[in-house]
């Protein structure tokens, strides 16, 4: 309970959230004031636990990289960012650490605030996410011990769609293995789903409660979702983050008859398959090449690469027909939205989804599609199609705006 007060004074007091997300040998951070979205500091460690592990921290445009030392883990980087941040007199500004966790499972819907009980809850939800709940659990012990005194929030990828109907998020499995395991669809990018969804509403000049989108975050990880009436009901990703569209090194969707064949009659070990689906596929494994789509561009564009381009084009019609798929799920459709790495910057990706759309009336306006990139945002459609809007995401924005409001409603 004291504990508590403190923090509720600091969330006063204090008006900057620091953002995490841990992965299991990077940490992402910034330090953001949640009204406004401005990046008082921002940064990467990277090849943590190895002896190349360096922090790259920018800070008044200026990038400074560091060395770290041993153990080369997540402390040994949160303690150069201390450090930094105490330098540039900015420690005082924060009222709260707010952290990226994957899986929240059906326990989540919301932003929580941490305690020895929910970190209990996304320790065992780690069973659904090992590759990611353990880092992010990691990141939160590393911040109590760097950040003694200010609270910890978890925000959660799959919260945003915890509003997903049964008949969406329920597999054609015995009805017992969700029951007793929980095993069901989750999908996951629900902040960035989230953020451009409002960022959406704000082009249509109505609530989002009243908007009817399609939104496909493209980046090295892909989904797809439908939001109808302000709140998801469908998306890509499944019970991890493995289902649905083909990725940077994911397979996407396939039958898993495969899976049974890779292992009784091609000597793949169980473990082998799980780096196949997940390491050696999706655009990298059919193009033989590259998982980077510029490089697939590249290739495609400049040296007529046969393959660059079928892992292109095999990439684009998954999409498409997903985003298709999702008119089953609507009876109304405002636009659709086009985010992450590439769905913000490859305009050749999105001629190729759009141009499969055309039942559903989307057709682009080429100029502004080449001139939408870079960070720009704006509708990109032509001036007879249905709304399609290229919208920059800004997961770390919606992480610091839901700390503070839970620092802020628990304080009253
Ligand atoms: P993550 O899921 O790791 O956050 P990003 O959202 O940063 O990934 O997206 C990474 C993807 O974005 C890569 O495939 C990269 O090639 C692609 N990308 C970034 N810039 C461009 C560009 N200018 N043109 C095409 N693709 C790009």
């Amino acid at each position: 309970m004291t504990q508590q007060k403190t923090h509720n004074k600091a969330a006063v007091k204090a008006d900057a959230i620091l953002v995490i997300n841990c992965g299991s040998s990077s940490v992402k951070f910034s330090l953001i004031r949640p009204l406004s979205g401005e990046t008082l500091l921002s940064g990467l460690a990277e090849c943590l636990l190895s002896s190349a592990a360096e922090i790259t921290i920018k800070h008044h445009g200026k990038k400074q990289s560091y060395k770290l030392t041993a153990p080369f883990n997540h402390q040994a980087a949160l303690a150069v960012l201390v450090e930094q941040l105490q330098q540039s007199n900015l420690v005082k500004d924060i009222s709260a650490i707010g952290h990226r966790v994957v899986h929240g499972g059906e326990q989540y819907s919301e932003p929580t605030l941490l305690n020895p009980q929910v970190e209990q809850a996304i320790g065992e939800l780690a069973k659904l996410a090992p590759l990611h709940n353990p880092a992010n659990l990691n990141g939160i012990k590393a911040c109590q011990q760097a950040f003694a005194d200010l609270p910890q929030v978890a925000v959660f990828d799959t919260a945003f769609h915890q509003s997903m109907p049964e008949k969406a998020y329920i597999y054609g499995l015995p009805y017992s293995l969700y029951k007793e395991h929980g095993i069901r669809r989750y999908g996951f990018h629900g902040t960035s789903h989230y953020f451009v969804a409002k960022q959406a509403a704000k082009y249509l000049n109505k609530p989002l409660e009243q908007c009817n989108l399609i939104s496909a975050h493209l980046g090295n990880g892909c989904s797809v979702a439908v939001i109808k009436n302000g709140e998801s009901v469908d998306t890509s990703m499944g019970m991890t983050p493995g289902e649905g569209v083909l990725m940077g090194t994911r397979c996407g969707d396939i039958d898993a008859g495969i899976i049974f064949h890779l292992v009784d009659n091609l000597g793949y070990s169980i473990n082998e398959v799980d780096k196949l689906v997940n390491k050696e596929s999706g655009l990298l494994g059919v193009s033989g090449l590259s998982n980077d789509c510029r490089t697939l561009e590249d290739a495609m564009l400049t040296d007529n690469n046969a393959q660059a381009k079928l892992a292109m084009t095999v990439f684009c019609y998954r999409i498409a027909k997903s985003i298709a798929s999702y008119s089953a799920s609507l009876t109304q459709l405002d636009g659709l939205i086009f985010t992450g790495g590439i769905g913000e910057n490859s305009t050749w990706v999105r001629t190729e989804i759009v141009k499969q759309l055309g039942l559903l009336n989307f057709s682009l306006d080429e100029e502004k599609n080449q001139a939408t990139r870079f960070g720009a945002s704006g509708n990109i459609a032509d001036k007879n199609s249905r709304s399609c809007w290229v919208i920059a995401t800004n997961e770390e924005w919606v992480i610091a705006e839901q700390s503070a409001q839970l620092l802020a409603n628990a304080a009253k």
